[in-house]
């Protein structure tokens, strides 16, 4: 891949010397993590193939289990929503556990847990402890701050154990060491153990347990975390897929538990269900192997007495958290690390860029709630596709939450010039289309490309679709149009059908004639995502409640709002409503569809035929932003009925263009959109489809550009030859 290097002027910003420095050295650090990911395609190969695993197990146990996962999602947004936004629960599961002979400590801050830790070891004599089940107490940097005082943590988890013996941060929530191959895992195992270890999984697993044996029986102390607390009885519950966590709770002397206030439910209908959620999100199984509910702890015989159960209810930030309403969803995750496996720059960058302590895209909030906005600018690296909520067994709006993280931080540290320009992308598209034949000559040189690069950071080899001569607009107007008795539609252009590809947007009314819709192009602006991609939240509110202001009216005098450009539809739908509630967003979100959504219970009334001389194989590319919606199904049945035969082809997640990112320079921009989109050029070399087609206009640039093929809208491939 062509390389071009970082840009200079993107990293200018816009509010001043500081801001401008941490900005420079904020994403110029993030931008060479992302080289050095990319550089490396055999860790990049397996982390995909690790992601790709995990999305598939868990949709075959959704499929085998018969799950009606909606339901499902609602009762574990509940269970989690009471437990997080109630600080009774907490108080209730805190007297239960002493009623049980356990101790109870509340941390303020992950370093008052740290200190809790010191006081149990130092009670009892440790200079050791055993860990199991410990990503609270990675947040709380315990094994650091117990180690500047003496005291070693022996990690027992495999995926932990082998991040401590090579000295780096877990990169997954579930799987700690994804990021490792058993060569290098056997390599490193054999220099810290001092003799030769095969890179065989029975190998390792066999010298690393012979490692631990003795660890357990002599430790004094053993520190897990839990998944969950259940308030009724003072229990929690661990669940691990190694014995090892057993082993930790059961053979020391004394048991510490760390949890997060927010792992706290009530009763044990609500864990059972958890339990159940964990499993099937996180790992694709039923049931995880080892499930343990731990109330106290029993006598043994050699020791009747002294065996102490302490639980260290943690805050740090949570209290914080669950007073913001940015923020408060947060509190309801449930680790189960879907939303990694179907990140698709987390895909390529690895937990190691795309984290802190906590990665991922849930890692973002997370982050910069609890260890501060400073560690959090890798909530650059999110291209907004959405996919994360999407997959979400709790619902959490993940991708709001991260742009209102890069709001924050354009807020303190400023704005690349890139951003900027392309959140004035309408205003760049009017003059363009004013002046279009000179504009596309100059936008087509390759001299100007370079300069345009220089300046405003657009990369110099990403195509850029053309600009009309006459907006769809103007030409709108000059036509006659029809009177429907069937209904009304506001066709809703933004900014591609608008100014680059009028013609789309009129075969689109055209269509709607025929249907017998009047249609009408309301007075709205263009949809703006790329206020919320590059994390400007004020505007992108602003511009909702402008284009609100335009289409409430028009819905309640009986309009129906229809859009051909998916990133539209996803904003009237699930955007716009978030950042304004009330009944105006959502009233608008209810009317608004996508072109081939709402024609589909009519196509039976036309006439369909391919424009193509051979209705063949289409290989059909479903962009993210319709994943939401309708997973492309109408737009693929539009075509199958002009008898083309359709297959979707994918790799699950992003094309990698996701908007403006892949359009701009650099390892931030136009590297990384083709490092994500490679593998899905992959799938399309391989497809033996005759035809390429997508519905969004980004998408189909990304597309052209990776395989060095047309990409055509399902409209180009559809002559409607009048009513059937
Ligand atoms: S919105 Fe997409 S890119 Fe952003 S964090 Fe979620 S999955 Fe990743
Ligand atoms: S945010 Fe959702 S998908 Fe991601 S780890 Fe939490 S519960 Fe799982």
């Amino acid at each position: 891949m062509e390389s071009t290097g970082p840009i200079p002027s993107m990293w200018s910003s816009s509010n001043g010397s500081k801001g401008g420095r941490h900005l420079l050295k904020g994403r110029r650090k993030l931008e060479t993590e992302v080289r050095r990911s990319i550089e490396e395609p055999a860790r990049v190969g397996k982390l995909w193939e690790a992601m790709e695993r995990g999305r598939a197990n868990r949709a075959a146990t959704i499929e085998k289990t018969g799950l009606d996962l909606p339901a499902f999602r609602d009762r574990i947004r509940l269970i989690k929503e009471t437990a997080a936004q109630d600080p009774s629960i907490a108080e209730a599961f805190a007297e239960a556990v002493r009623a049980n002979g356990g101790r109870v400590s509340f941390a303020a801050t992950g370093r008052q847990a740290v200190q809790y830790v010191l006081d149990v070891c130092r009670a009892n004599g440790a200079e050791f402890l055993v860990k199991s089940k410990s990503l609270t107490s990675e947040e709380v940097e315990m094994n650091q701050g117990l180690a500047a005082e003496g005291i070693r943590a022996i990690e027992t988890d495999l995926g932990e154990l082998l991040c401590q013996v090579a000295g780096e941060k877990p990169s997954h929530l579930v799987f700690p060491a994804i990021h490792m191959t058993s060569d290098r895992i056997a390599r490193m195992l054999s220099e810290a153990y001092g003799e030769p270890i095969a890179p065989e999984p029975s190998s390792i697993l066999s010298a690393v347990r012979a490692r631990l044996r003795p660890q357990f029986l002599a430790a004094k102390v053993g520190v897990t975390g839990a998944n969950i607390g259940v308030a009724e009885t003072g229990s929690i519950v661990v669940e691990t897929n190694e014995g090892n966590g057993r082993l930790v709770t059961s053979v020391p002397k004394v048991h510490v538990a760390l949890i997060g206030l927010e792992k706290i439910v009530r009763c044990w209908e609500d864990a059972a269900d958890l339990v159940r959620g964990h499993a099937i999100s996180a790992t694709g199984q039923r049931m995880t192997v080892y499930v343990s509910m731990i109330s106290q702890r029993q006598p043994v015989a050699k020791d009747p007495a002294g065996r102490e159960f302490h639980v260290i209810i943690l805050d740090n930030g949570r209290t914080r958290m669950r007073a913001d309403p940015w923020f408060r969803d947060a509190l309801n995750c449930i680790r189960c690390g879907a939303c990694m496996n179907v990140c698709p720059t987390y895909g390529v960058t690895g937990g190691h860029v795309f984290g802190h302590i906590y990665p991922g895209p849930i890692g973002i909030p997370w982050t910069a709630n609890v260890h501060g906005l400073e560690e959090a600018s890798f909530a650059h690296l999110c291209v907004s596709c959405g996919l994360c909520h999407e997959i979400c067994p709790v619902d959490i709006d993940i991708p709001l939450m991260i742009a209102k993280v890069k709001d924050q931080d354009v807020e303190a540290h400023g704005q690349p010039t890139a951003e900027r320009f392309f959140m004035a992308s309408e205003a760049f598209a009017k003059v363009a289309c004013l002046s279009a034949p000179l504009a596309n000559r100059l936008l087509r040189r390759g001299s100007l490309r370079v300069l345009m690069e220089w300046a405003v950071g657009v990369d110099r080899r990403r195509t850029l679709p053309a600009f009309a001569h006459r907006t769809l607009r103007s030409r709108f107007r000059a036509r006659e149009g029809q009177v429907g008795r069937v209904g009304k539609v506001a066709f809703f252009p933004d900014l591609y059908a608008e100014y680059n590809n009028p013609d789309q947007g009129l075969r689109a009314i055209e269509i709607l004639e025929r249907l017998g819709y009047s249609v009408f192009i309301p007075n709205v602006q263009w949809s703006g995502m790329p206020y919320v991609s590059y994390g400007r939240l004020g505007k992108a509110t602003k511009l909702a409640a402008d284009n609100l202001r335009v289409l409430g009216p028009l819905v309640d005098d009986g309009y129906e709002i229809v859009s051909t450009e998916p990133t539209a539809v996803y904003m009237l739908r699930k955007v716009y409503p978030k950042l304004l509630e009330g009944d105006l967003a959502s009233k608008v979100a209810t009317h608004s569809r996508g072109f081939f959504e709402f024609i589909e219970p009519h196509l039976t009334k036309l006439s369909l035929r391919p424009t193509t001389d051979a209705a063949g194989l289409v290989g059909f590319h479903i962009p993210c932003h319709d994943r939401a919606l309708s997973s492309g199904l109408p737009a693929m049945r539009f075509l199958e009925r002009a008898s083309y035969r359709v297959r979707p082809v994918e790799t699950g997640t992003c094309c990698g263009i996701a908007g403006t990112f892949g359009m701009k320079g650099g390892w931030l921009g136009y590297e990384l959109s083709m490092a994500v989109g490679e593998k899905l050029f992959e799938q399309f070399r391989g497809s033996g489809c005759d035809l390429i087609a997508t519905e969004s206009s980004v998408c189909t640039l990304q597309l052209q550009d990776g395989l060095g093929r047309p990409v055509r809208h399902p409209l180009d491939l559809v002559r409607v030859e009048g009513p059937a």
